[in-house]
């Protein structure tokens, strides 16, 4: 049971898909991992710990793919690149299909049974496979961390002999699991938080993290939480209301953190260039929601603009930034899932496809894109 961990290709990727601690529990479960020279240089891990953990080292990404039946990767790769996998060979990873049908397809070309971990169930046996909260975890922490960065104030409050220092305000939109962590971040930090959510249950997740909730509270956001926990689209009369409060309350924020997504739609827009002038110049805008799209309509992708001497973060894979703790976590959540693939005693694959897991990751199986969510692509 040959397993492949190759080095990231996607620009700017420096985490890794198992580390020497998931590599020793792979082999644990007769696993031959192979990984490509260089794999974890960008987490800060040797091709020698690799080694040592058990992994047989090979030099090109080509010689670890080579007849691999399970492919654990951070990115979707390119199918090109897939040709020396077994036919029917897993492919594992955050494989990002929304909007990427084409690639989909190529990849069920490939013959790959394509995995993507961001399906995940969010239900209690799969919790600790969930990249989607360890990662988003990890970016509610790191981009409090960049705003501080840019900040050039301090965040505490801060009583001094030469007199006292006020604490900055930071305010955090959207309220899922990197937005917690955001507040907690920026509450540890010393700043006075506040938040907003579209969905009810947060508001007492963010009050019992110390922060204030900020949103209008109509019958409608009383019905906005659905079955899987996710925020739906709200009405444009909503948003008209929600935007009006938020405006305001922005307007004398020093830092603001906005992370808000809805599965499978581009992030709602939340601040717009009106509001970003009504801020003082100073301060920071960290938009987590960048990569897919922005919540704030000045933000460019991977880079930081100012407006009005306001600094607006716009990086992608801010979770990356500090690679070497999100790959131990990533690596888990797919050791905990490749486990369960795994017949432990007869060290061989032996799927259940119909294990809910499965079904809810499965995108692509036998040269066709299976995943009910973009079935209607053809292979
Ligand atoms: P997400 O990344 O999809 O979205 C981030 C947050 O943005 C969400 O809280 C969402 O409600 C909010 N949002 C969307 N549109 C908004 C708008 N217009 N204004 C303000 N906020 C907006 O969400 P997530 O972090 O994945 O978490 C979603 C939910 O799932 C949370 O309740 C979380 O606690 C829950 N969750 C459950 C499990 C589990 O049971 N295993 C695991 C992780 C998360």
């Amino acid at each position: 049971m040959k397993i492949a961990i190759v080095r990231e290709r996607f620009e700017g990727e420096n985490r890794v898909a198992a580390t020497p601690e998931t590599v020793a529990k792979l082999v644990g479960l007769g696993g031959s991992v192979t990984v490509e020279k260089g794999a974890g240089l960008g987490s800060r891990i040797l091709d020698a710990d690799y080694v040592a953990a058990g992994a047989t080292l090979v030099a090109t990404a080509d010689a670890a793919l080579k007849d691999a039946e399970i492919v654990l990767t951070v990115r979707r790769p390119a199918a090109a690149g897939l040709a020396g996998v077994a036919k029917g060979a897993l492919v594992i990873g955050a494989l990002d299909p929304y909007g990427n049908d084409k690639d989909v397809a190529a990849l069920a070309k490939v013959g790959v049974t394509a995995i993507a971990m961001e399906f995940m169930p969010r239900i209690t046996r799969a919790q600790v496979m969930d990249i989607l909260s360890s990662q988003a975890n990890l970016a509610g922490y790191q981009g409090v961390i960049e705003a501080a960065a840019e900040f050039d104030r301090a965040l505490p409050m801060m009583m001094t002999a030469a007199g006292t220092v006020r604490p900055a305000k930071a305010f955090v939109m959207g309220a899922g699991v990197a937005g917690l962590q955001a507040i907690a971040t920026a509450k540890r930090l010393g700043a006075v938080v506040s938040a907003t959510d579209v969905r009810p249950a947060a508001k007492e997740q963010v009050e019992s993290l110390g922060g204030k909730f900020v949103a209008v509270e109509d019958e409608e956001f009383k019905q906005a939480e659905t079955a899987g926990g996710y925020a739906k689209q709200m009405s444009a009369e909503y948003q008209a209301k929600q935007a009006e409060l938020t405006a305001s309350h922005i307007a004398k924020q020093d830092i603001v953190i906005t992370t808000a997504l809805i599965p499978g739609r581009p992030a709602p827009l939340l601040i717009t260039k009106a509001m970003v002038e009504s801020m003082a110049p100073g301060s920071v805008i960290v938009d987590l929601a960048a990569e897919r799209g922005g919540n704030v309509e000045l933000t460019q992708p991977g880079k930081v603009v100012e407006h009005n001497g306001v600094k607006i973060i716009g990086y992608t894979n801010v979770q990356g930034r500090i690679p070497t703790t999100a790959s131990q976590l990533y690596a888990r959540n797919l050791l905990a899932f490749v486990t369960t693939l795994i017949d432990a005693k007869g060290k061989v694959l032996a799927i259940n496809w119909d294990d809910e897991l499965v079904k809810a990751t499965m995108l692509t199986r036998d040269g066709a894109v299976v995943h009910p969510s973009f079935a209607a692509t053809p292979a």
